[in-house]
């Protein structure tokens, strides 16, 4: 949970030496969001259970992709906090296990020693260029939670400054969660059912909803961020699972009436669009728009183009935009870009004429039209559904929403508020719950033949008979880090 992607990006958050200036934010500007949540699901750390015995042949299994050792260099001076089991930080905070790190922290389980809560602690590098980030974060963080917490956001409990008597380490309390997305979708060999897709996609819509209202963008919207809710038991065995290999977690995403909750975590990037306007790090490269290569303009559109992404993803079990090929390419933004064309349509000039990057102007003509080959006929979305064993009804209305997420001209592109309300989220697609789409396959046991097949690995016999760290191997990149696309914010 504590991934970030590239190591620009710090420098990026802090070039201009300086926190923001924030605005506190006016009270009666926040709208009484209560009525609309889904108020069963918010249980922190937990999921309920779904509905019925559990299936545990389908229950799921995350491959932890291995990790390395932390480097002696890479302690201390601006690095990593030294940290073992058993440390006791911020005066109750007992260090259970590690669970993952990336650019910026590591995060570790604990367990309070004065109620015997488990919590995550989330510890910073000490070097400012985490540090400041990460007090922003916390700052966001406490923002969104001024009021009331929002269900599926990820729950921000407290947080401190470590030292060690020489450095200073800025910490974060969070909830326990279960896997993110990314684990779920990759590295469980299970596919979601459309029924979960559909609650998973409102609840995180409802989740951007809020912070949009509150002027707040996300900027970093991906599976990898996105955590699954999972149940007391399921923390517990989490603390006890010595085996760094792979977790286990009574989760069915499988199951059409599973009470899966996911919630929003990593506001790393976020900013309140009452701060001063300046250049932002874009989105993690496949589920960034087309205005975050052509301009510098960010706002919750931003959110919206990288949400139908990963609601595809959902669905389809593949990412849409799948640059990880490109990934060392010095011309990364432009073959990226030039996929967007390729797959959506060409791409109009007339919503970036006038904040275009310099680089990217010779990419149109002098008529307007950019320089690529011309789209494929229709909306591309409609086959992948039918593809994906959708209906022909379901695989129209996912056409029709995914075409208003990837709205070329930004000012059209869908809220989260009308995203909300679209038939495709809605159960059954808003069609009678008595009708023949009740019936709907289980999806999950379908292999598919679309490129996402490299991920559904099929776990199939039970999981405690697998090998799970020699079954996951091919997953070509450590989730912890994020795709490390560090080569496409260099212009
Ligand atoms: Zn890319």
């Amino acid at each position: 949970m504590s991934e970030r992607r590239s190591n620009k990006r710090p420098a990026d958050e802090s070039d201009d030496g300086s926190q923001p200036k924030r605005q506190d934010e006016d009270p009666s500007g926040t709208p009484p969001e209560g009525a609309d949540w889904p108020s069963p699901d918010d249980l922190p750390g937990t999921s309920a259970p779904q509905t019925g015995p559990p299936n545990l042949e389908n229950r799921l299994v995350v491959a932890t992709l291995g990790y390395s050792q932390i480097r002696e260099d890479q302690y201390n001076d601006g690095g990593y906090l030294r940290i073992v089991p058993r440390q006791v930080l911020g005066g109750v905070q007992e260090v259970v296990k590690y669970l993952n790190r990336g650019h910026y922290s590591s995060a570790w389980l604990s367990k309070r020693t004065d109620n015997g809560a488990y919590e995550v602690v989330k510890v910073s590098k000490s070097d400012p260029r985490f540090a400041v980030p990460t007090r922003k974060e916390i700052e966001i963080l406490k923002t969104i939670q001024s009021k009331k917490p929002h269900p599926n956001i990820v729950k921000l409990l407290g947080s401190f400054e470590e030292s060690n008597g020489q450095f200073s380490h800025v910490t974060m309390v969070l909830e326990v969660m279960g896997p993110n997305l990314q684990y779920a979708i990759h590295s469980s060999g299970k596919k979601m059912h459309l029924e979960v897709v559909r609650r998973v996609s409102k609840q995180l819509l409802g989740a951007l909803k809020y912070i949009h209202q509150r002027g707040i963008v996300h900027m970093d919207i991906k599976p990898n961020n996105i955590m699954l809710a999972i149940t007391n038991a399921d923390v517990a065995r989490l603390a006890a699972n010595n085996n760094p290999a792979y977790e286990i977690y009574d989760m069915d995403i499988t199951n059409p009436s599973a009470n899966i909750v996911a919630k929003l975590a990593d506001f790393g990037l976020s900013f309140d669009k009452s701060e001063p306007a300046r250049r932002r790090v874009p989105p993690t490269c496949p589920y960034r728009g087309p205005e975050t290569f052509l301009t510098e303009l960010a706002d919750t559109y931003t959110d919206m183009w990288s949400m139908g992404c990963v609601i595809f993803e959902m669905l389809v079990g593949s990412i849409l935009f799948d640059c990880s090929q490109y990934r060392d390419n010095p011309q990364h933004p432009f073959v990226h870009f030039g996929m967007l064309n390729v797959i959506l349509g060409a791409v109009p000039k007339a919503p970036y004429e006038a904040n275009l990057r310099p680089e990217f102007r010779d990419i149109f003509d002098e008529y307007g039209n950019v320089r690529l080959p011309p789209r494929t006929i229709g909306s591309p979305f409609f086959g992948i559904g039918l593809f994906n064993k959708l209906s022909i009804d379901d695989s129209n209305e996912f056409s029709q929403l995914m075409d208003m997420f990837f709205k070329y001209d930004m000012t059209g592109r869908v809220t989260a508020e009308q995203a909300l309300a679209h038939n495709f989220l809605q159960p059954n697609g808003g069609r009678n719950t008595f009708g023949p789409e009740m019936v709907r396959q289980n999806r999950s046991q379908q292999s598919s033949n679309s490129s996402s097949s490299a991920y559904n690995l099929d776990v199939g016999s039970p999981i405690y008979e697998e090998e799970p760290s020699t079954s996951y191997g091919g997953y070509p990149q450590k989730p912890e880090d994020g795709p490390s696309y560090s080569g496409q914010n260099n212009f």
